[in-house]
């Protein structure tokens, strides 16, 4: 496999290199001398490069890579210190002949085996396939990293630095990325947060003064004639008491994604604001453990009415985090549906419904829940799994439990989707396509997924309400519906108004303050509010479904 120059590489190295192939995923692995020359060259070159490896030995890595990443590259390179890898991110390699090289994605790292040297690893790249890895995939390394740096203790470092103009921002703007990048901790942690301000994950007690000397120089080179830059930063600590490594990773991720924009801050403001950011995102992680793990958590209850008879026909489930049981779970579930917790809430959800029908005194078999399920949570296998054993466990609330899908946007196959919700359908579940807009997207669900009600997204109401056509539209939306045997049921409805467009628009069933705010207890719908505008009106027809 080596050629002769590389077989002279001591053992150390050798050993160092294989050891490096564990973490280092990748197609083809080189090793460099600081001066970037190629030492020792393995895996598949000829296939990325159309070059054996013979062919490459002895000659500097970047020309390797095509043009327009050259320079970039080498900044990076050249800015490694020993144990940082530096995760480049993606990058053409030079093609033979003026053709376009393969798209890789390249790691390198430099390591202290005793003689300097730089290993770099590269990964083949379809064409199509995206140049960052997904957010999701973002939490398990960062969670590892966590755990490395857990005997010294991580910190955050903010910087802010000035917008880079506009026709240096490409390459110069990539250089500075990669550049925090390399300094980060596993040289994968660093984030731009907005257009002024980063984030660089490290190890505790690391001073930046020359990295920060480094940045100004560059942006000064780019520009000469601008005054010379000022780059400000500050230092946070990392405080995640009790918190599992991979918890803090996906609260670190969800609170670095909602930044927001904030070049007009000042350094303080904006440290500010990452402060509050991670506590937000950390104090949710905490809750959402506990309400998974523990059952920590409330239900609020809101009642969904039969616009035809007044009657309740069944309450919906809302999660709670908050003590008073009046906040919305909005932002925490959006947390976990950002990071992959959501299929392990909802099935605690679902528990935590079992359990409820459990504590109803006797004769109140007619009481009927829905539960939320995230459309994330549908392309779980594991979930999937576990909902199951639990109907299965529970074939007694069959026609009493009823789920919602929300975030449909968020299923990844809807063949699949369809097959699990039939799968709930034929157990005697019925489904609703929650938060059922006017967009085309809602049409493809709609004939994709086979459900017994949609739920109209109260924007969409709102929408329709005011839209020159929404009258037409809601109304050939629910008559189709009807002739499919799909009840409708309208969400939001706060005003006397607003129930009467509905109604006149053909929907079944309605859902909203009108008829009481969420409660904790379903005894305060016993008198239900405003019932008295709820007219007995003669229902139209339902056409059975086939
Ligand atoms: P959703 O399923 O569409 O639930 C209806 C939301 O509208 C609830 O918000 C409810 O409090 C609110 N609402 C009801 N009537 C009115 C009204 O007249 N006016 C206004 N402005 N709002 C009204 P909530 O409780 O904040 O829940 C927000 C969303 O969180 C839910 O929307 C659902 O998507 C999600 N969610 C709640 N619990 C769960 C759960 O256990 N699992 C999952 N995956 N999602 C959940
Ligand atoms: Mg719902
Ligand atoms: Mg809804």
């Amino acid at each position: 496999m080596l050629n002769t120059e590389a077989a002279t590489t001591t053992l150390r190295l050798e050993r160092d290199r294989y050891a490096l192939l564990a973490f280092c995923w990748g197609d083809l692995l080189l090793t460099l001398d600081p001066r970037l020359r190629i030492e020792t060259v393995s895996g598949a070159s000829e296939a990325l490069t159309g070059l054996s490896e013979y062919a490459w030995t002895g000659r500097k890595f970047t020309d390797l890579i095509a043009e327009k990443d050259r320079g970039r590259i080498a900044a990076v390179l050249e800015t490694l210190t020993p144990t940082r890898r530096a995760l480049a991110g993606t990058i053409r390699l030079a093609g033979r002949e003026g053709a376009t090289g393969t798209r890789v994605s390249v790691a390198a790292h430099r390591l202290d085996t005793g003689r300097d040297a730089i290993f770099v690893s590269m990964r083949m790249l379809a064409e199509d396939a995206p140049d960052e890895p997904e957010e999701i995939e973002e939490v398990p390394r960062l969670a590892e990293r966590l755990a490395a740096a857990s005997a010294q203790g991580a910190e955050m470092t903010l910087f802010a630095i000035p917008e880079i103009p506009r026709d240096t921002g490409g390459p110069l703007g990539e250089t500075l990325d990669d550049l925090l990048r390399a300094h980060s901790l596993g040289g994968d942690t660093a984030m731009r947060l907005d257009s002024r301000h980063y984030s660089v994950l490290h190890e505790a007690g690391r001073s930046f003064g020359p990295v920060i000397h480094q940045i100004e120089a560059m942006i000064h080179a780019a520009d000469p004639t601008a005054p010379p830059p000022r780059i400000e930063s500050m230092t946070l600590p990392m405080q995640a008491e009790g918190m599992s490594e991979s918890d803090l990773a996906r609260g670190l991720v969800y609170a670095m994604h909602r930044f927001g924009e904030g070049s007009e801050l000042s350094l303080h403001e904006a440290g500010q604001r990452l402060r509050e950011r991670l506590s937000d995102a950390m104090g949710s992680v905490t809750r959402l453990r506990r309400a998974i793990d523990d059952g920590v958590f409330g239900i609020a209850f809101q009642p969904i009415v039969d616009l035809y008879s007044g009657a309740i026909d069944h309450f919906e489930a809302l999660a709670r985090f908050d003590q008073a049981g009046t906040g919305s779970p909005f932002e925490t579930i959006r947390l976990a549906e950002e990071t992959g917790l959501i299929e392990d809430f909802d099935l605690a959800m679902a528990r935590k419904a079992v359990s409820w029908f459990r504590t109803l005194p006797l004769n109140n078999e007619n009481i009927c829940l829905a539960v939320n399920i995230s459309g994330r949570s549908i392309n779980s296998a594991a979930y999937a799994e576990g909902l199951h054993r639990l109907l299965e466990e529970n074939h007694w609330l069959r026609r009493r439990l009823s789920f919602e899908i929300t975030e449909s946007a968020q299923i990844a196959d809807l063949d699949a989707a369809n097959g699990f919700i039939q799968g709930l359908r034929r157990r005697g579940f019925s489904v609703a396509l929650d938060d059922f807009g006017a967009g085309a997207a809602s049409f493809r669900y709609l004939s994709a997924l086979e459900v017994d009600a949609v739920k109209f997204d109260g924007a969409a109401i709102r929408h329709a309400q005011r839209a020159q056509k929404g009258r037409a539209f809601l109304s050939a939306l629910t008559e189709l519906c009807r002739r499919m045997g799909i009840s409708t049921v309208a969400e939001m409805i706060e005003t006397p108004e607003a129930l009467a467009f509905v109604r006149d628009c053909g929907c079944n069933f309605v859902q909203g303050y009108l008829f009481g705010q969420p409660a904790a207890e379903i005894g305060r719908f016993a008198q239900l509010p405003n019932r008295g505008l709820l007219v007995p009106l003669q229902r139209p027809r339902t056409v059975a479904h086939h």
